[in-house]
């Protein structure tokens, strides 16, 4: 029999603005004291009126633009009904049948395409502390996070590997970091992972559907590779068990257990009807003009994908490019552009040196001019180029007075003083790390 996983994926990121999705408290909830940063709005208390955030709402189109999204021309936000402590209203705000965005996709490096069904803007719940107090357990509620905006990113189930899946996670994660928008730091909580599992079985007789499984709120990749790895054996040993296949009601939501590196049932899931979505009635629908989509558009910054492209044009390899983008390292980063045209500097061997490590990048807070310094100063004395390699020195000399033909024939006819404006070029041309009296020499020796 063979076995196809299919493997969807919902992205929850937290929005890295000032104020909440509806109300005016701070979004920056991570570690402050309980219940300090609520309103009547967050708290949805009778007569409160909830305003959009608009630089959430930017961000959420921007996401939805750089995932490939269509911008929908108009889009709502509903209310999701359920009943749970840490929702304070009894509903969440969030949108159901016109998301801001849909339609989108992503290459996967094996060129496959993952298909996005939607990016969708909602708010954020509140925290549940389990506690034992005076020998009691009890439950506390933190509404600190309740009304932080967050973006649903939802994937087609086009993953069919836990590899698929892990890399999917990492380019969202890259993006995300690219547009500013979020810090997305898992451990914080500012990007959750659900993935959703079930797995096509075929045999002579036809195809055969395992039930849907949706794994919830998971805060690593190698913890959502894992319990994807695990459902799929899961899934086929209960499927060669039971023989149950997929039917609209017998979706289950799972937990993921770090430790026991298992999937355990929570609840059968709810259908969309069970939540009894209406439309927002304290909030109108939007209308989004293509003029403002377009200067959204314009103001994206370069994407991952983008960045190793142009590396690759400066002459990097692309898994060196690749590694390099990933690591996010912006001093290293602008320091191979500063010297992709410099005649002393092999631009891939400056490449393999940072990403193989064999260069550090020191810690220097917000000195990148420093920081930059070093990165070269290294590349000088593992390379033995800058102050000693005379043959390599020649060359940036010999470019220098091939540029300035005129001013060479200015100094041939007697006017000394222009050697120093050559050593100053090609000092210029080393970015400084050539030693100026080798230079000197080489001028006088290359015009005599
Ligand atoms: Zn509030």
């Amino acid at each position: 029999m063979k076995i196809t996983p299919l493997i969807g994926l919902e992205v929850h990121l937290e929005l890295e603005t000032k104020s909440k999705m509806f109300c005016g408290c701070p979004a920056d909830h991570f570690g402050k004291k309980p219940n300090t940063q609520t309103c009547p709005v967050c708290l949805g208390l009778p007569g409160a009126l909830p305003v959009p955030n608009k630089k959430a709402i930017e961000s959420c189109l921007q996401i939805g633009l750089a995932l490939q999204c269509s911008i929908n021309t108009i889009s709502k936000f509903d209310r999701k009904q359920y009943f749970y402590p840490d929702l304070a209203k009894g509903y969440q705000i969030s949108q159901y049948d016109e998301p801001f965005c849909s339609d989108g996709f992503l290459f996967l490096d094996s060129g496959k395409k993952i298909g996005i069904e939607r990016v969708h803007l909602e708010e954020d719940t509140g925290k549940l502390q389990h506690k034992t107090l005076n020998g009691q357990k009890v439950t506390l509620v933190d509404y600190n996070r309740g009304g932080v905006p967050l973006v649903e990113i939802v994937s087609r189930p086009d993953l069919s590997s836990s590899a698929e899946a892990k890399e999917f996670l990492k380019k969202i994660h890259e993006i995300i970091r690219a547009l500013g928008v979020s810090s997305v730091d898992l451990e914080k909580g500012q990007m959750r992972l659900e993935p959703t599992v079930n797995l096509c079985l075929e045999n002579e007789i036809g195809s055969h559907y395992t039930p849907l499984v949706e794994i919830k709120n998971i805060n690593s990749f190698n913890f959502a590779s894992q319990a994807i790895e695990f459902e799929i054996t899961r899934q086929a040993e209960e499927f060669s068990q039971t023989g149950i296949e997929k039917s609209s009601t017998n979706k289950t939501t799972r937990g993921y257990d770090a430790v026991k590196k298992n999937t355990f049932l929570q609840r059968s899931k709810e259908e969309a009807k069970d939540y009894r979505y209406f439309p927002e009635p304290d909030i109108p629908p939007f209308i989004i003009d293509a003029g403002y989509v377009e200067k959204l558009r314009q103001k994206l910054p370069l994407l991952p994908d983008q960045e190793i492209a142009n590396l690759e044009k400066l002459g990097i390899d692309k898994k060196d490019a690749k590694i390099l983008v990933s690591s996010n390292n912006q001093v290293a980063l602008q320091t191979i552009k500063d010297y992709s045209t410099n005649s002393i500097v092999d631009i891939q061997k400056l490449a393999s040196l940072i990403v193989n490590g064999k260069i550090s990048i020191p810690v220097i807070a917000s000195d990148s001019a420093a920081i930059q310094k070093s990165i070269i100063s290294q590349y000088c004395d593992l390379t033995k180029i800058g102050t000693t390699d005379r043959g390599e020195l020649e060359k940036v000399v010999r470019e220098v007075l091939a540029t300035h033909p005129g001013l060479v024939a200015e100094y041939q006819g007697g006017k000394a003083s222009l050697a120093g404006f050559f050593v100053g070029q090609a000092m210029k041309a080393t970015r400084g790390t050539a030693d100026p009296q080798t230079l000197a020499s080489l001028v006088a020796d290359l015009l005599s």
